[in-house]
């Protein structure tokens, strides 16, 4: 397994932003994993995990990290009566076909979630009343000092939240899905599909919700809305123009700028609705939010 140094983790990210990686390996075996998780040790080196980047804001001067993508192996899937096995980095739209092929339902959930199943983990990513937390059976998770199968409850899977820590990686997932003719299950797609094309830009470099949902009547994105942010630009970064809880690339964009968006969008959410709204997307390297 190569490791390679400065990769740019723009290449990496569904937004287009962000710095140099200090070093960059893509494992296709538990093994590999492990090496890498090893070799970060020796150089003293945290791990961090990319998945198909679809929630990440990385810093624009790069990470001090060894950044994992998982890959062969890992990213393969496999059915087998109603489990699907796939490597944490199997993208949702593969694990989605394949079940359908098998004629499996339950997962038609994450059709329009950009992201593999090891980052659908983490985050319990979701949509459209469906999630991870009722789909997962069991996770393989491997850290620096060893790997084990944790079930479903261990993960502590909550509305975008595991109990999943820095260092530990989904090297692997079980999916419990039940029996559905693949014709009904092609059908619900496409429906979900032109939903979410009617609300939110599917065409844009978008890192998803900006904002997780806060306890009030109003989504982050209507609250931001009603705070006249459509459209604002700082930089490269605006609030979609479609839908004001994302955040695209309008061209040239940095990590910075979209952070700078972040900030303003929650000082106003914070002075129209005394809301403090929480960041959904993950941040990765010396970044973050100045308080409010
Ligand atoms: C257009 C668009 C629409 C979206 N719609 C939705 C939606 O409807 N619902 C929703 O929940 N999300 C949505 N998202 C956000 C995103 O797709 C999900 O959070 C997705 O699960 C992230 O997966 P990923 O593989 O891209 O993870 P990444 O973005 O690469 O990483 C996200 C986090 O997961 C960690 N991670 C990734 N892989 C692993 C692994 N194997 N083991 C351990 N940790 C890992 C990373 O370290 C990071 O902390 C959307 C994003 C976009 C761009």
């Amino acid at each position: 397994m190569k490791i390679e140094a400065g990769v740019p983790l723009a290449r990496l990210t569904t937004i287009g932003t962000g710095g140099p990686a200090r070093a960059f390996a893509r494992p296709e075996t538990v093994d590999e994993l492990r090496a890498a998780l090893a070799h970060a040790a020796e150089l003293g080196l945290e791990t961090a995990v990319v998945g198909l980047g679809s929630n990440l804001l990385a810093a624009d001067t790069g990470v001090e990290a060894l950044v994992v993508k998982l890959a062969g192996g890992l990213a393969a899937v496999e059915v087998s009566g109603s489990l699907v096995h796939a490597g944490g980095g199997a993208a949702n739209a593969v694990v989605l076909h394949r079940a359908r092929a098998a004629g499996l339902g339950r997962f038609e959930f994450a059709c329009a979630i950009p992201g593999t199943v090891g980052g659908g983990v983490r985050m319990n990513a979701g949509a459209y009343g469906g999630d991870f937390a009722a789909v997962l059976e069991r996770a393989l998770v491997v850290e620096r000092d060893g790997e084990a199968w944790r079930a479903a409850g261990e993960a502590d899977l909550s509305y975008r939240h595991s109990a999943l820590r820095p260092g530990e990686v989904v090297a692997a997932v079980e999916l419990r899905l039940e029996a559905r003719p693949a014709a009904e299950i092609r059908a619900t797609v496409a429906e979900l599909q032109a939903q979410r094309k009617a609300a939110q830009p599917t065409n844009r470099r978008t890192f998803g919700s900006v904002f997780k949902n806060p306890e009030h009547e109003l989504s982050a994105g209507r609250m931001l809305d009603a705070c006249g942010l459509r459209g604002f630009r700082i930089g490269g970064a605006q609030i979609s123009p479609r839908h004001a809880n994302f955040i695209e690339n309008a061209g040239g964009a940095r990590s910075a700028d979209a952070v700078a968006l972040m900030a303003e969008a929650r000082r106003r959410a914070r002075e129209e609705f005394g809301v403090v709204l929480e960041h959904e997307v993950e941040l990765l390297g010396p970044i973050e939010l100045p308080p409010l």
